[in-house]
């Protein structure tokens, strides 16, 4: 019997406390608390991580302040364009969506994909004929309307910029913040897994997809060494291949997982300008929440333990 373990992220990016008000604070950290509680609740009575990690990222899609699912930032055409991945440790299974629209849980549809198909990423129409093959969730485009994100659309498109970043003062401040919302379990059976979601970036044109919902960019899990799940500028997180980098870390190289994400993190991403950060967990109930921005939505939780959440470095 392992101890579980369990951490989550709601998106890295230039999160400053002098922007931030205290009521707006207080709902992000109630948000990320309820999240981490979901996964929680699960871990705490055996259940597995796979099922941790898709309940908690569930609760972060729901609550419309976090950058996935209700709250997923508009493409340039007005839509919402969503992205996610799912993965396994113990037997390296995973699904994954990307370019999805209308889906109210794209976790979910992208744990269906794992189980319920031979594939493990399938994009666009094609998803959406699968999900309504496994009967998933749909919602209209109204659910998916928020106010906020509404006018940075509009904003975005004024400066024609395709904008990393889900805040109401970019233009003004350069500030930047990248709203995915991710999820890493150990279960008491000591399997790992991982998950992320996402709707990408404001003004999004030609199917841009990221990192998110790209196995081994965005997501890796594998309980020979780690589970992880990123956010930041998708991109360079693309490039750096992040999370399987992390894991070939400690594979290959015998690293611990704190000397790997400070190579991953704060050396090899900063050098290619890749901003953002991650949410780790080794197969020894370890946990990472390194970030080379100025802030990241996070919280922790160990068995027996107190919650921990943060936001700013
Ligand atoms: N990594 C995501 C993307 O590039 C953005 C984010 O983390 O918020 O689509």
């Amino acid at each position: 019997m392992t101890n579980f373990a369990i951490a989550i992220h709601g998106g890295a990016g230039t999160i400053l406390k002098s922007s931030m008000t205290e009521e707006k604070e207080r709902l992000y950290k109630a948000g990320l608390i309820a999240a981490i509680k979901a996964g929680e609740s699960i871990l705490s009575k055996g259940g597995s991580s796979i099922d941790a990690v898709e309940k908690s990222i569930i609760e972060l899609e729901n609550n419309p302040l976090f950058n996935a699912g209700k709250g997923a930032v508009f493409t340039h055409s007005g839509k919402h364009e969503l992205d996610a991945s799912i993965m396994n440790g113990s037997d390296l299974s995973a699904g994954a969506v990307a370019g999805v629209t209308g889906i109210k849980n794209p976790i979910s549809l992208a744990r269906a994909v794992k189980e319920k198909s031979e594939h493990v990423l399938l994009a666009g129409q094609g998803a959406l004929d699968f999900a309504k093959k496994v009967n998933h969730e749909f919602e209209n485009e109204d659910y998916f309307f928020v106010e906020l994100r509404y006018e940075q659309l509009q904003q975005a498109l004024k400066s024609n910029s395709i904008v990393l970043d889900h805040t109401e003062n970019i233009h003004e401040s350069g500030e930047k913040k990248f709203g995915t919302v991710g999820c890493v379990a150990i279960d008491k059976t000591g399997n790992l897994a991982a998950g992320t979601s996402t709707g990408g970036m404001t003004n999004k044109k030609f199917g841009r997809i990221g990192d998110s919902p790209i196995i081994g960019a965005g997501t890796y899990a594998n309980n020979a060494t780690c589970a992880i799940s990123c956010t930041g500028h998708g991109e360079l997180f693309l490039r750096a291949v992040v999370a399987y980098d992390i894991s070939c870390l400690i594979e290959y190289k015998n690293l611990s997982l704190k000397e790997a994400c400070q190579i991953v993190v704060m050396d090899k991403l900063v050098k290619i300008g890749g901003e953002g950060g991650l949410i780790a967990l080794d197969k020894f109930g370890n946990i990472e929440l390194p970030f080379n921005s100025d802030g990241m939505y996070r919280a922790s939780l160990k068995e027996n333990g107190e919650v921990f959440v943060g936001i700013y470095k």
